[in-house]
């Protein structure tokens, strides 16, 4: 047996012991899906746009530069073809099994309901919801998908998207839930974002159970708190150890 082999048996058995676990997930769980991280160092963005992403996502940009940051809003964070991928159904069939209590993700493409799973902390929030800034009324991704320069509700306010920018607090709500569940988890695993970023870091600390997984493409030096370092594809490696 490789030693891949030999790590997928070892998820395999503790996923099998496991009925309390908490997948804590970043964008690479869903560039699989098709949907590029902004934050990578390809620089597709940074060739098109006079700002860099991390500016154009910022609260200050939205505030100063609406309508800029609409167009780039739509242009790139905006993905309605996506189709879950092999993580996300793994993730919602250990739901739907009575292993997997919550998913804590920092994307914000909706792609986990979408797969089936139940119980989403969207830390970032979702482009699925969209909120007037006025009246409070809600619109689907269809609304800002179908709208050319600035959204506008019915009652004139602007209808800006529930994800959290660059600048803005993460929903406390949210975050406790997330928190909550990881605290209380026997089973951590974290795929498709690194040890080492924010807030991954902390929020493992607030882990008190036996494993944590991480499943990465890459090797990051962060796995030494890792009970098991996978490195491989995260759909692939869950689907392997979720028939
Ligand atoms: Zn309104």
């Amino acid at each position: 047996m490789n030693e891949m082999n030999e790590k997928i048996e070892k998820l395999r058995k503790i996923i099998e012991e496991s009925d309390n676990i908490v997948f804590f997930g970043g964008a690479g769980v869903s560039t699989e899906s098709g949907i590029p991280d902004f934050r990578s160092s390809d620089g597709v963005f940074n060739m098109k746009y006079k700002y860099p992403p991390e500016q154009m996502l910022s609260h200050t940009f939205f505030l100063e530069n609406t309508r800029d940051f609409y167009d780039f809003y739509r242009d790139v964070m905006l993905y309605p073809d996506a189709k879950p991928n092999k993580a996300h159904l793994a993730l919602a069939r250990l739901e739907q099994r009575g292993k997997l209590r919550a998913v804590v993700t920092q994307n914000i493409d909706g792609l986990h309901q979408l797969a089936g799973s139940r119980t989403v902390y969207e830390l970032h929030g979702s482009v699925h919801r969209n909120t007037c800034m006025r009246c409070g009324k809600h619109y689907g991704l269809d609304f800002i998908l179908n709208s050319k320069g600035i959204p506008h509700c019915e009652c004139g306010g602007i209808v800006k998207p529930d994800v959290v920018l660059y600048e803005e607090g993460l929903d406390e709500d949210v975050i406790n839930a997330g928190l909550n569940a990881i605290a209380n988890a026997d089973t951590l695993i974290i795929g498709g974002t690194s040890l080492n970023v924010y807030p991954a870091a902390g929020l493992i600390n607030y882990f008190r159970g036996r494993n944590v997984v991480l499943i990465n493409k890459s090797s990051t030096a962060g796995g030494s708190r890792a009970t098991l370092t996978v490195n491989g594809a995260l759909g692939e490696v869950l689907s392997k150890c979720v028939k």
